[in-house]
């Protein structure tokens, strides 16, 4: 029979447990609600999630040091592979060392390929935003670091020419992004020189919207093919629309 002071010191320890499983499943509740960049050819987050093992192959095949793998304190699932700009960015390896060292195609060399052939410019990591307030260039300051310093100068970092209005006399030379072609490599985040980046990598299905079946561009050959299959036999209620339109406070 266990006395007083071995009951107590149990009663401690059992404390202390649950506070540290607590504080680790907190931590771990925060880290799912966040997702940060992942490798290049990482599949969706989820898909992603469910097929890393954690083996940390493709940290350890990164020349660069680029990726790290996450920690509690991460905010991201544990032992997964991410990376952050502004420290290191991803240097865009043609031979993609840390896709090719993945063992459960959690990093999927198809995702970056064209033709059977690895092309690290189809990685999509995330993509670069700018702020325009805090971009200077949008200021009417010259400066184009990011534009210079992508790796896929006047593709995926265009520089935009327009009239300065306010001197009328001056040009603004401003950094415009293509979503379709950038990498989300973070080398424009790294090397922006206002105190906190002005230009940021982050992750598309975050930033980017979808049109989906609502809009085609008449202007791009072959986009109408995107409604081939659609069902365009919907009746639609004439004097529904009547009634809401003059029922309405309109
Ligand atoms: S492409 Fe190269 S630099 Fe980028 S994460 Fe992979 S191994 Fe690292
Ligand atoms: S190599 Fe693949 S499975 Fe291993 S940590 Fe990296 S992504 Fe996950
Ligand atoms: S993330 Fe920045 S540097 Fe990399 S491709 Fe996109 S715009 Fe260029």
């Amino acid at each position: 029979m266990q006395n007083r002071r071995e009951v107590l010191k149990f009663g401690l320890k059992a404390v202390a447990l649950a506070a540290a499983g607590s504080f680790v499943w907190t931590k771990a509740v925060k880290a799912d609600k966040l997702v940060l960049l992942r490798p290049p050819g990482a599949k969706n987050e989820s898909e992603f999630l469910a097929s890393c093992i954690r083996c940390g192959l493709c940290v350890e095949a990164c020349p660069f040091d680029t990726l790290k793998l996450a920690t509690l304190s991460s905010g991201v699932a544990n032992g997964t592979p991410h990376f952050t700009p502004r420290e290191t960015p991803c240097k865009l390896c043609e031979d993609i060392p840390c896709v090719v060292a993945c063992p459960t195609n959690a990093l999927d060399k198809i995702l970056v390929s064209t033709n059977g052939e690895l092309d690290i410019n189809k990685a999509r990591m995330g993509v670069a935003m700018i702020d325009t307030h805090s971009c200077i260039a949008y200021w009417g300051i010259r400066c184009d670091a990011c534009y210079r310093d992508c790796p896929l100068i006047d593709k995926a970092l265009k520089l935009e020419y327009r009239r300065n209005e306010r001197t009328a006399k001056h040009a603004f030379l401003l950094p415009v992004v293509d979503m379709d072609v950038c990498t989300g490599c973070g080398v424009c985040e790294r090397v922006c020189i206002t105190q906190n980046p002005a230009i940021k990598i982050m992750p598309r299905d975050i930033v980017m919207g979808s049109v989906d079946q609502n809009y085609v561009k008449g202007w791009v050959e072959g986009d109408e093919k995107r409604l081939e299959g659609v069902d365009t036999n919907i009746k639609l209620d004439i004097n529904k629309a009547k009634d809401y339109l003059n029922d309405g406070e309109l």
